[in-house]
This record gives structure tokens, C-alpha cells and sequence, in this order.
């Protein structure tokens, strides 16, 4: 069993956002991550990156005040289906694909998945159709699951043991989204290794103890899992894979642990 990490590009992130209250004025590149483990009965996808339309026009696919605000560098070959044949695998391969939520950055090739089985939170499914107009102004892109309600869905209501050995759980967070969730792994070869999503997507949420993405749903929700992925990683030794670290925190991670 394996964890692959894959990059769906760059964008940036404002300190106002990522770090609220620490760093202030300061933007950063950093990586759009998506994750694929090898499991020995399935292929699990976890988040599938930036639609492969916002390699050639970020504006037009997610209007010009989102490409503006996070400015997408991303090329056509850092899309999901591409990054997963690098690896050797096409989309069909995927028997499960984990969105930890649906916005635009981790849900934007759920379409291109239409074989596999989905694991999300009910309420994120909710969330994202019908977004509260305070918290998801350009969060989630409706064209990105506009044409998946006919795929197979597996509507959570909390935490789940995904393949039924203890080795992947999804466990649902709240917080940063309505429906957010994380994935916990238990793999032989790596040790207990936590894919956060967007609970924690940089090592310096942990260091500053800011909950992300602000302004989220629930704040106080988003600043618990913080605290407790503190603690997870005190108690038990455990690497975390970061969606959205900076560039060069991605690059470090490939080069010493992940690739
Ligand atoms: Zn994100």
C-alpha cells in the first residue's frame, strides 16, 4: 500500500485567509494537492484537483474574481487524469474517489470519475448545491458537479472505516465546510499518516493554531480539529500530507518523504 501525492498546480494564498492574524500581508504560492493510495482491493482517490478547463482559462471557467484572487498556475498535464497516467492509471481505474469537500480546488474533476464511487458528507453534497452566501461566495463551482447526479454517492453522516480494516478512515470534521472531512491512514509501509484536506492544509496552521480558510462556517469547530490534529501528531508520531503547503514545502515533502 502506497500513497502517491500529485499536484494540480498552484495557486495563491493570503495570509488573511491561510494564517488569519499571523503573517499579515503576506501571499504565498502554494501547492493544489490531491492524493492517490494504493490499497490492496481498491484505488482510492482522495480530492481531484482544479477542472482541467482552468489550465486553459481560469476566468472564464471560474469567473474573473475567483481566477483573480487565487491565480491558478496550472498546465493542462497537472489536471487529475493526467497526473494519475503519469503514475500509470487512467480515470477508469479509480474505484473510489474521497472529496473532503467540494470546493472548487478539490472538486473540480469529480466528472471525470463517472465509474467510481464517491464518499462524501451528505451535508457537503447539500452545502455545495445550495452554498450559504456568506461563507462560500466562489468556493464551490457548480459546473464542477453539474452533470454527477447520476454517479454512485455514498452520502456520510460521519466518520466511516472505508475499506473495513481499520486502514483508511474518513472522519468528518465540519469546520472549514459544512461537510468537511479527513482521511486517516494506517499504512505498513508508512505509519500512520493523516491526509487533513482542508482542516489544516499548511504546516503553519499547526504552528500559529489559526483555523483555515477563514472567514469558514464555523470557526470554532475549524479551531478544534486544529488542536486535535496537534494532538494526534504529539500522540502518535504522525506525518501529515498537506493539501495546500507552499511550493516549496511540496517540493520538500516529494523529495524526502512522499515521492
Ligand atoms: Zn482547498
Amino acid at each position: 500500500m502506497v500513497i502517491y501525492p500529485m499536484k494540480c498546480g498552484t495557486i495563491i494564498m493570503e495570509s488573511a485567509y491561510a494564517t488569519p492574524g499571523h503573517n499579515e500581508g503576506m501571499a504565498a504560492r502554494c501547492a493544489v494537492g490531491m492524493f492517490l493510495i494504493e490499497h490492496e482491493q481498491a484505488l482510492v482517490l482522495v480530492d481531484t484537483g482544479n477542472h482541467p478547463k482552468v489550465a486553459e482559462d481560469a476566468a472564464s471557467y471560474w469567473g474573473k474574481d475567483v481566477a483573480e484572487c487565487i491565480q491558478p498556475k496550472m498546465d493542462r498535464d497537472d489536471a487529475v487524469d493526467r497526473q494519475l497516467q503519469r503514475l500509470g492509471y487512467k480515470t477508469s481505474d479509480i474505484d473510489i474517489v474521497v472529496l473532503t469537500h467540494m470546493h472548487l480546488d478539490h472538486a473540480g474533476g469529480m466528472s471525470l470519475f463517472p465509474d467510481a464511487t464517491f464518499y462524501i458528507q451528505a451535508d457537503e453534497l447539500a452545502a455545495a448545491m445550495w452554498p450559504d452566501p456568506q461563507f462560500s461566495r466562489g468556493h464551490y463551482e457548480i459546473k464542477d458537479f453539474a452533470q454527477t447526479r447520476d454517479f454512485k454517492i455514498v452520502r456520510l453522516n460521519g466518520d466511516m472505516d472505508l475499506m473495513g480494516d481499520g486502514k483508511i478512515r474518513l472522519i468528518k470534521t465540519g469546520g472549514h465546510s459544512v461537510g468537511h472531512q479527513m482521511v486517516y491512514t494506517r499504512l505498513p509501509e508508512f505509519g500512520p499518516t493523516l491526509l487533513p484536506g482542508d482542516a489544516c492544509f499548511m504546516p503553519e496552521q499547526l504552528d500559529f493554531l489559526t483555523p483555515p480558510g477563514m472567514p469558514i462556517p464555523d470557526p470554532e469547530r475549524g479551531l478544534a480539529m486544529v488542536r486535535q490534529i496537534r494532538d494526534m501528531v504529539e500522540k502518535d508520531d504522525l506525518y501529515i500530507a498537506y493539501s495546500h503547503p507552499t511550493n516549496k514545502d511540496w517540493i520538500k515533502a516529494c523529495s524526502s518523504y512522499m515521492c
